[in-house]
């Protein structure tokens, strides 16, 4: 029998209303999504790694400026880009991350380069950079980053409440109201090789009017990513509760202690356990048998797979 293959990816997950997008933009934010997929497809058939597809379907997302990570990563409080990935394979444990970098122009490549070419699983900040540098990995000035909506966004959350930053969700209800109409962004992918290795990546800007150095669950091996020999898992949301939960993990644990199949596993993570404490946001995981799950609990998520078939299948609301 022909080895199953399958490959997921979101584009992040929130309000993502069809009343407020134009037939246009869907039009951009689905073709971005296909050819993710497709090229990670590609990767898959032409006998690559699991490993090689999540990296490449990852990237092309990154450098499209409607997905938050990499080219189209949301601002800062102080106006600058800092970016968060991880990576990881399941059938070894490997696993890379790096958290606060400002000039790489794949983070999810240097987040590789961690898991491959050093003793470490996360890097931070300039180290991470300087690490990069080493081991050749295409940097960028800082005004590659820019792109209007996203410092528009910034500008209006500084005129709305300059105080008010993504790190405070306390407990003031109408803090609360306004968060819950964010919009959350970042991109994830998981797949399945021909071997039947699984791996997954993820990969942000973060949260718009983030400060101190925020860094949320993406680049948080076990909260934002995770793979083993069950199954592979990228989250996207409200990155606070995910690190609470350590979402990710969680699905794959349910796999193996309570012996749950894949959906029921994602469909207890985020429609069960991350609303119970506030959370919000989604997930893509696939397992070992190509079963493909892409729950959210948001109005919507970018996201999309292809299995054997190569039939790309991608959708954003509810
Ligand atoms: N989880 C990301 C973070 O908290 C954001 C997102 O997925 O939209 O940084």
């Amino acid at each position: 029998m022909k080895q199953k293959i399958a490959l997921a990816i979101h584009g992040g997950a929130g309000t993502i209303l069809k009343s407020k997008m134009t037939a246009a933009l869907e039009k951009a934010y689905k073709e971005a999504l296909r050819l993710s997929l497709q090229k990670g497809y590609d990767v898959l058939t032409a006998g690559g790694t699991s490993l090689d597809a999540v990296e490449t379907a990852v990237r092309e997302l990154e450098d499209c400026p409607l997905y938050n990570a990499g080219k189209g990563a949301v601002f800062t409080a102080d106006g600058r880009n800092e970016m968060d990935a991880s990576i990881m394979s399941g059938k070894d444990l490997a696993a890379g991350a790096i958290a606060g970098v400002t000039c790489l122009k794949n983070p999810v490549t240097a987040a590789r380069a961690v898991m491959e070419k050093s003793d470490h699983v996360m890097l931070i900040g300039s180290g991470a950079e300087a690490f990069a540098r080493l081991h050749g990995i295409e940097m960028v000035a800082p005004d590659y980053y820019f792109t209007r909506e996203r410092w528009e966004a910034l500008l209006k959350i500084r005129e709305e409440d300059p105080d008010r930053t993504d790190l405070d969700h306390g407990s003031s209800k109408s803090y609360r109201k306004k968060k819950k109409e964010e919009k959350f962004g970042t991109v994830g992918a998981v797949a399945l090789d021909r071997e039947g290795n699984l791996a997954a990546a993820t990969s942000t800007g973060g949260m718009t009017n983030k400060k101190w150095g925020r860094v949320g669950d993406s680049p948080v091996i076990g909260a934002g990513t995770y793979a083993n020999r069950l199954c592979a898992v990228s989250c996207t949301g409200w990155g606070e509760y995910f690190l609470r939960l350590c979402v990710a993990k969680t699905v794959a644990d349910l796999m193996e202690y309570k012996g749950y199949s894949l959906l029921r596993a994602a469909n207890e993570a985020i429609l069960k356990k991350l609303p119970e404490i506030g959370g919000d946001g989604g997930l893509v995981a696939v397992d070992a048998q190509g079963a493909v799950a892409l729950p959210f609990n948001t109005e919507g998520m970018y996201r999309g797979y292809v299995k054997n078939n190569g039939k790309i299948v991608v959708d954003i609301y509810a």
